[in-house]
């Protein structure tokens, strides 16, 4: 399904080439193999909502899609990705990195405390035409 394991590495990744088969084909298969039943199979969500903020928020910069997430397990742990769900074949960028790289961001944008005086006056005074 364009998974690279190795040995060496414990992350999976996923691979620049074409998939040789779906996630969905990839879980048949397998419950097929471990003696379950197939048609009762539901594609494996590998995301925590909870802990992926920022999937479709933040979006590939090759083709403006928005980004999805997931969990690479390694050989001795699971790594959280953001990868591109498109068809640009954009590497997969680590979780911790696009965190460091937005609050960086937001650090950039905070407003000044003039800014936020500026604000609250303009807030009240909106409260009080209303
Ligand atoms: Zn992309």
């Amino acid at each position: 399904m364009g998974i690279i394991a190795s040995g060496k590495y414990p992350e999976e990744i996923r691979g620049q080439h074409v998939p040789m088969i779906t996630e969905s084909q990839f879980y048949r298969v397998q419950a097929i193999l471990d003696g379950r039943n197939p048609n009762f199979v539901k594609v494996k969500r590998n995301y925590d909502k909870t802990k992926f903020k920022l999937r479709r928020i933040v979006k590939c910069a090759r083709c403006g899609i928005g980004l999805t997430a997931a969990w690479s397990k390694g050989r001795h742990a699971s790594y959280a990705y953001y990868r591109c769900s498109g068809k640009c074949s954009n590497a997969s960028i680590k979780k911790r990195d696009i965190d460091d790289a937005v609050i960086a961001m937001l650090k950039q944008i905070t407003p000044t405390p003039e800014c936020l005086d500026l604000l609250s006056v303009l807030l009240k005074k909106r409260i009080i035409i209303v």
